[in-house]
């Protein structure tokens, strides 16, 4: 059965990426959509699949697992957002194609040991902390390359460029700067790194203007599932 009220949100959602990337002259393929589901029951992803979504993310370590390995369809990516403790890693390496939260060498480390063989790399961004707000998590932007260059030792992990979660209540002015300074720094890094081509950033508030910013992964939740409720929200 078809939600409707989901199906035309994500619609909405849709019609304003392609919209944002008509505006700055950018193919359509360029932008991920990331349907951010945590919390979220997964009769609600199965209707966001119906509808057309094929990116799931999620921040919760063991919900991710379990709705990762509930999951019945194939054709789909599974992005891991949020941050992850040292006694975690083993289902996210297991089970997913994306860590977007790495901000320290031993987690990718330990990721990468836990690796199944036979698996695809596991591909990985560098959460930056591009307000530079020592109350939040990422790396300062003048870390991320010697973190860059340790991740380039680990066989089972691919790094593929940068994440950041701006502040909720910045003036449109400032969000615009820390995102095209994410771009600058996605841009200096490719020259070392030429993988490093991916730039999450963007949720419901923002995404349209980190579209025009450069991002290739935007992480959407309440514009698509709805508010969640305070108990379980997002700690972002
Ligand atoms: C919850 C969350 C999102 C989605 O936020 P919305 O404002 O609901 O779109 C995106 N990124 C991260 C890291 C999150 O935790």
């Amino acid at each position: 059965m078809t939600n409707l009220l989901l199906s035309s949100r994500l619609e909405s959602v849709f019609d304003r990426i392609l919209a944002s990337c008509i505006a700055v002259e950018r193919p359509i393929d360029e932008v991920s959509l990331l349907a951010v589901s945590k919390t979220k029951p997964l009769e609600q992803l199965e209707q966001a699949y119906q509808a057309g979504a094929r990116h799931f993310a999620e921040n919760y370590a063991q919900e991710a697992v379990e709705k990762r390995q509930a999951w019945i369809h194939p054709g789909c990516t599974w992005h891991f957002i949020g941050p992850l403790q040292s006694n975690k890693t083993r289902g996210i390496a297991e089970q997913y194609d994306w860590v977007h939260s790495i901000e320290r060498f031993k987690i990718a480390k330990r990721l990468n040991d836990q690796r199944p063989d036979g698996m695809p790399p596991l591909n990985v961004l560098i959460q930056v902390n591009i307000s530079l707000d020592p109350a939040k998590s990422g790396v300062f932007p003048d870390e991320v390359y010697a973190l860059a260059e340790q991740l380039l030792t680990l066989p089972k992990i691919k790094f593929r460029g940068l994440m950041t979660i701006t502040a909720f209540d910045l003036p449109e002015e400032d969000l615009k700067g820390q995102f095209l300074q994410l771009k600058t720094l996605q841009n200096t890094l490719m020259k070392d790194f030429p993988d490093c081509i991916e730039l999450s950033m963007g949720m419901s508030a923002d995404f349209e203007l980190a579209i025009r910013c450069g991002a290739t992964m935007v992480r959407v939740g309440s514009d698509i599932f709805g508010a969640r409720t305070p108990a379980t929200g997002a700690t972002a």
